[in-house]
């Protein structure tokens, strides 16, 4: 069976880079039914955020990346939180030395300082690596402080394929005696992701390419262990675009890229899911970019990654976003874009018709504010705002006439909706020898105040209302 994992250190928010991992890793598992596991590496203690693992669990929660295994819905092979599973790491590097593939160093912090002084490279000197057993035995007996650290071969090369890039290979003499037990009792990520990764049975360790270059030093524990090493699949790297249209890593500088502030701008969770599902993977044969959850379930396979890095395109996002926006029924529109609507809304606003017309007009539910008030207030515009080449509206006086005729019809209408405007107004076209593109030019500009406007001149009357409607004809009248 396949099972992954999404391993996130709870260090803060949860960038977008993180959320794409996490989906890729769900992906791989659930496209061949398998399992996906959430753990929580809190073993670099100083990195801590109080209320990430909050947010990692309410993300994947929102984003539907259901976890069969983790924190808070158990599991066989749980705790799923590294810290608490100290004492196994611990009970594993004693065996590893007992191996011979680690050893007990005693080195103090003067000693390592000093070292690192005269050699600015900074390596470990393997000083303790030679210790004999006797001197191991009396410093364990005498409670002298120890980290416990990877034996590397001193020569030769360590090999691996990876999925996306393919064999990677690095000479062990350029690698370090790291460190896998730490002085407070806590294991490095370079150990216990492995310990962990092995006890809880994942075949896949998917994440980012970061760790393409330290993955060697990994496959080395488990050949130590005699274990079966998993399939690696890194991911490439996540860009974004710099003003100058050079590309560096996504970053704050590019914009909102965590999920949250993403959500908070107004980005569905669907769109940002589909949209960063592109990211680095690209769907065989299929005619379409949009997919659900489910259908990313059913088209992801592993050779569809890409080794090239991604740039995060945020004016692709928000035409995703908007496209998603469109296809929401309008109840569901109303209930998502509520939050983002601080204005008091009238009575007298029709708000279910003046929600459905902005629905297609929004790219992100925090535009709508800025969309609807003049819905809601008459700005202030211009007269010249009325004179328009392609509706042959050369005069004021055309305007005007247009105005009065219309503002006479209007008061006799009493079912103020569309149709009822439209064919109630209709009756001008002959009277006043004009085109209807011309009627609802000076209508429009009147009841909005706007050259641009979701919706036409009839529409609009209908969300305002009659007196508001008369209103600002009126107001249109003055004005001329
Ligand atoms: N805790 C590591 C991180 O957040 C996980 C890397 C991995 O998936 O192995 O970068």
């Amino acid at each position: 069976m396949t099972v992954t994992r999404f391993a996130p250190s709870p260090t803060g928010y949860m960038h977008i880079g993180n959320l794409r991992t996490a989906l890729y890793s769900y992906l791989i598992a659930k496209h061949d039914d398998g399992k996906f596991i959430l753990r929580i590496e809190d073993t670099d203690r100083e990195r801590l955020v109080e209320g990430a693992t909050d947010i990692i669990k309410s993300t994947l929660r929102i984003t539907g990346l259901s976890y069969d295994e983790g924190p808070d819905v158990g599991g066989e092979h749980g705790p799923y939180v590294q810290s608490e599973r100290k004492e196994i790491y611990m009970e594993y590097a004693k065996k590893l030395v007992e191996l011979g593939y680690a050893y007990y160093c005693f080195c103090t912090k003067e000693r390592l300082e000093e070292l690192h002084a005269e050699d600015a490279v900074g390596g470990y000197d393997r000083h303790c690596r030679y210790l004999s057993p006797e001197e191991v035995q009396k410093n364990l007996e005498a409670g002298v402080p120890f980290v416990i650290r990877q034996k590397m071969p001193l020569d030769g090369v360590t090999s691996y394929v990876d999925s996306v890039f393919g064999e990677i290979s690095m000479n062990n003499s350029e690698l370090q005696d790291q460190i896998l037990m730490k002085a407070d009792g806590y294991p490095t990520y370079n150990f216990c992701h492995v310990i962990d990764d092995h006890l809880m049975g994942v075949t896949h360790v998917v994440r980012g390419s970061e760790y393409l270059t330290s993955t060697p030093k990994y496959v080395l524990l488990y050949d130590a262990f005699g274990w079966e090493r998993p399939t690696y699949v890194h991911l490439p790297l996540l860009m974004g675009k710099n003003e100058d249209g050079s590309v560096s890593k996504l970053s704050k500088r590019h914009g909102a890229v965590s999920f949250q502030d993403l959500l908070n701008d107004g980005y569905l969770s669907e769109a940002i899911i589909n949209y960063i599902a592109l990211l680095g993977w690209c769907p065989k044969g299929s005619q379409t970019e949009f997919f659900t959850l489910d259908e990313l379930k059913a088209a992801f396979t592993i050779d569809g990654v890409s080794k090239s890095p991604a740039v995060f395109d945020f004016e692709k996002l928000l035409w995703f976003n908007g496209e998603y926006i469109h296809a929401l029924d309008d109840a569901k529109f109303t209930e998502l874009v509520a939050p983002y609507i601080k204005l008091d809304i009238p009575s007298t606003v029709n708000k279910t018709k003046m929600l459905a017309l902005l629905k297609t007009r929004i790219a992100k539910l925090s535009e709508i504010e800025e969309k609807m008030s003049f819905f809601i207030s008459l700005p202030e515009y211009d007269k010249e705002l009325f004179l328009n080449k392609k509706n042959k509206i050369a005069e004021f006086d055309t305007v005007k006439l247009v105005l009065n005729e219309a503002k006479e019809i209007l008061a006799g209408v009493d079912k103020f909706d569309n149709d009822t405007l439209f064919s109630a107004l209709s009756v001008l076209n002959e009277k006043l020898g004009m085109k209807t593109g011309t009627i609802m030019w000076c209508i429009r500009i009147a009841v909005s105040g706007m050259s641009a406007t979701p919706g036409g001149a009839t529409e609009i009357m209908e969300v305002i209302g009659k007196d508001e409607s008369l209103k600002r004809i009126d107001i249109a009248l003055t004005k001329l």
